[in-house]
Formats: structure tokens, C-alpha cells, sequence
């Protein structure tokens, strides 16, 4: 019996029924090169596929459909860029206002997506928290629902579906490599996977500066981190001093969350361009650079990594898959030629 977290396998079934058609069935690939790395079969979520280029699809979708159209103001987020687009795409679906939060380290392809689905966006401060007080005041003041990007337990039950989908697919699943920012994704993917099968290992990866659910794990509460610049743009910002779901499920269900730098990430976004063909934000290639990197030692098989979003800055990638070095602010990646 899995303990209680506050979400449960049953929340996931239903999320899989409000997603359906919409945001759902996205495919699983074989990666030849990184099934050679990790010595057995390895396979790719393409979660990149989705109508917003993202996953957070899933999660925006299942909490929206929660609210009546005819009864509220509208919903306010805060978003590294991402959870904003789907709460934009799934508020226009259903005709409610939208107003998305986001700190001037949101990459301007991000914040030009949500400006496209109609959805108001406000640039506030320099971290995802300066843009969650914003979002704070919105929901307190003005009356506007809140959707947290991670922490609620409709998102994370939409997000769990892809756990839903990956075992329907491939009962036989050993290992699931998930990005970890807030952990609304890896917390609701292990929830699924775990309940279905207790022994497959979840395993969860953070870029090495900025670590928010990392360092909270590890001082066995939720702590704050300071956010910087990093290719895995997508997986910025703090976990929230009074997380109510995600934490628990993080620390009570992950195996283990690993971290890399941003040259492992630039490493992995070429490896998985060159190797796969495939176009893929900093954050959805972390767990391919835990494993390139040789942190993650061993892996078994088979398993999958879930590619998170595509939606990064064209400029940034094509230097990337130029092998020239990376300026992010005050971040300096060193590049080299992919193979190199
Ligand atoms: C939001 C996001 C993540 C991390 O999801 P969390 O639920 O915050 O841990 C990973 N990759 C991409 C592309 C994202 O947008």
C-alpha cells in the first residue's frame, strides 16, 4: 500500500481521462546511442511533441478543468516559462483570463508563446519566488485562482500521467529518469509509476547550481536556494518554504536525485541533437548527462528518460550544436565540437 501524500494513483486515473485526446499519447522512441551507453535498452518519452512544446501541459489542463468558467476572475502563475504556457493554452480552452508571472531569467521565446495564447504576462525581479509573490498578491488581493507550477495536487496528477502512459507502454520498465525542478513531475511520475510497480527506481536529476529539491531533501526540509543563470533554464527556482505535496513525494519516493554542470548539460543537448535528431531545452537532458557523465554508475534496463520541452532559444542552440562557448548572464559554459 502506498502511504498517503496527499495525491493518489486514483487522482492520476482521472487526470488521464481530462487529458486525453488533448495533451496525451505522446510518443516512446529508441535511442540507439544512449541504449549503447547505458549497456541495455533505452528509451525516449518525447513529452517535446506536445501542442506547448512542454509536458506542463498535462498538469495546467487537469487543474483548469477544475474551475467553473462562470464563477471565477481568472488564474495567475508563476512559471520559469513553460508552466505559464499551459496554463495559457488550457485557460483559453475554456475561456477563463489568464495572468502569468514570470522573473526576467525566462528566455524571451517563453515568454513570446504566452503572449501568442492570449494570456497576460507580467515580468517581475529576478527569480521564480520575485514572480511567485507577484502571483501571491494576485490570488490574494485581486481574487485570481492560483495554479502552482508544481505544488497542487491537480498538476501533479496530470503530470504523473506520463508514469501512467510510460508502464502502460512498457510494463517491463526497470529505471525512469526524471528532471527535477519543483518536483510536481518526478514526485507525480513516481507516485504512478511506484503504485503500479514498487520495485522500478525513479531516479531524479538537477542542474548542480540552484538545486532547490536536492538541498531540501538533504536538510530534510524544504530550504531556499539562490537561483542563477543555467542551460536548464526550465529548472530554476525554490520548492516553496510550505510545500504541501511535492517535497514528501520527492524525498519519500525518489532512489535518488543526482546533479550535473552546465558543461554535462551542453555535453548531452548535443549528444541527443547529433546522436537522435532531436531538439530538446537543458532541462530534459539532464538525466542523459548523469549517465554520459559516468555519475549515475549503473542503470537498469530497460529505461526511459522523459524529454521535457523543446522550447529554447534558437540562437543559444545553434551555438551549442556549433560547439562555441555559452554566455548566460553571469554564466560562462565553455563549448567544445559535439564528440570532442
Ligand atoms: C517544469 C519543467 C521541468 C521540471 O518539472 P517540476 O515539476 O518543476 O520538477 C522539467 N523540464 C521542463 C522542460 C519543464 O518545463
Amino acid at each position: 500500500m502506498m502511504q498517503d501524500f496527499g495525491v493518489t494513483l486514483e487522482d492520476i486515473k482521472s487526470a488521464r481521462a481530462v487529458i486525453r485526446g488533448h495533451a496525451d499519447a505522446t510518443p516512446l522512441i529508441p535511442s540507439p546511442f544512449l541504449s549503447q551507453h547505458a549497456g541495455g535498452e533505452f528509451l525516449l518519452k518525447l513529452e517535446n511533441m506536445q501542442p506547448i512544446g512542454a509536458f506542463k501541459i498535462r498538469g495546467a489542463m487537469t487543474a483548469i478543468a477544475q474551475l467553473d468558467p462562470s464563477k471565477v476572475k481568472g488564474v495567475a502563475c508563476c512559471s520559469t516559462g513553460n508552466h505559464g504556457r499551459g496554463v495559457a493554452y488550457a485557460a483559453r480552452e475554456r475561456g477563463i483570463k489568464a495572468i502569468i508571472c514570470m522573473s526576467s531569467l525566462v528566455p524571451k521565446v517563453k515568454v513570446d508563446g504566452i503572449k501568442a495564447l492570449g494570456a497576460e504576462v507580467r515580468i517581475i525581479g529576478t527569480s521564480q519566488d520575485d514572480a511567485w509573490q507577484e502571483a501571491e498578491r494576485l490570488c490574494r488581493e485581486e481574487g485570481y485562482i492560483d495554479v502552482s507550477p508544481f505544488d497542487d495536487r491537480f498538476v501533479i496528477a496530470g503530470q504523473g500521467t506520463i508514469g501512467l502512459e510510460l508502464l502502460a507502454a512498457r510494463p517491463d520498465l526497470a529505471t525512469i529518469l526524471v528532471p527535477v525542478s519543483g518536483g510536481g513531475l518526478a514526485g507525480g511520475i513516481a507516485l504512478a509509476a511506484k503504485s503500479l510497480n514498487p520495485d522500478i527506481k525513479v531516479i531524479g536529476i538537477s542542474m548542480d547550481r540552484g538545486a532547490a529539491m536536492h538541498a531540501s531533501i538533504h536538510a530534510g526540509e524544504p530550504v531556499d536556494v539562490e537561483e542563477v543563470a543555467s542551460l536548464a533554464d526550465s529548472l530554476g527556482g525554490g520548492i516553496g518554504l510550505d510545500n504541501a505535496y511535492s517535497f514528501a513525494l520527492c524525498r519519500d519516493l525518489l532512489d535518488d536525485v543526482l546533479l550535473v554542470t552546465e558543461e554535462e548539460i551542453y555535453k548531452a543537448m548535443q549528444a541527443l541533437y547529433y546522436e537522435d535528431r532531436i531538439i530538446a531545452e537543458g532541462a530534459c537532458v539532464v538525466g542523459i548527462a548523469a549517465m554520459m557523465s559516468g555519475k549515475l554508475k549503473t542503470i537498469e534496463t530497460p529505461a526511459a528518460a522523459i524529454i521535457t520541452g523543446r522550447n529554447l532559444d534558437m540562437d543559444m542552440f545553434t551555438r551549442i550544436v556549433n560547439g562555441e562557448d555559452v554566455t548566460l548572464g553571469t554564466t560562462r559554459i565553455n563549448g567544445s565540437p559535439y564528440g570532442q
